[in-house]
């Protein structure tokens, strides 16, 4: 796949406290364009393989289970140097240590439930994207 591509998931905590649409204002104003979108929720089996990658950490089993607690909005998007422009956009993982106007320091509630997913390379935003895509749905 492109490496100008990303994939997203705005997660539980996020899309039940209402802030699905103000997120997905900051993707587009960021310049970011939606390749694909789906509202879902994840089954307990699907979160296990989504995160398979993080079976072996202490937190897999709470990740797993909070990220099938609710829905979810999956998205892939595109912009030049899409993975490391969105990880930016999003900050850091704990939002206690993410920098003012990003994503999670705006909308996450702690480093579990924390808004937004983004991936960490390219060869990861493929594998996540076509986790919940298929070519044909791509606009
Ligand atoms: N996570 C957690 N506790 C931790 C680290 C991570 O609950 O100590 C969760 C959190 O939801 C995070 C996800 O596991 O977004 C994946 O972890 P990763 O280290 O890949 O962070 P990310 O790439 O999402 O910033
Ligand atoms: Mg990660």
């Amino acid at each position: 796949m492109a490496t100008n591509r990303t994939f997203t998931m705005i997660k539980p905590d996020a899309t039940g406290a209402g802030y699905t649409g103000k997120i997905i204002d900051r993707i587009i104003d960021a310049g970011f364009s939606i390749k694909a979108m789906k509202w879902t929720q994840l089954s307990i089996d699907d979160a296990r393989a989504f995160y398979a990658v993080h079976a072996e950490r202490p937190f897999f089993g709470d990740l797993t289970e909070y990220m099938s607690s609710g829905p979810i909005v999956a998205a892939i998007l595109e912009k030049d140097n899409a993975v490391v422009d969105f990880r930016e956009l999003i900050g850091a993982t704990n939002p206690a240590d993410a920098a003012p106007g990003t994503i999670r320091a705006d909308f996450a509630e702690s480093i579990s439930a924390n808004a937004v997913h983004g991936s960490d390379s390219d060869e990861n935003a493929a594998i996540e994207g076509a986790f919940y895509f298929s070519a044909r749905e791509l606009a």
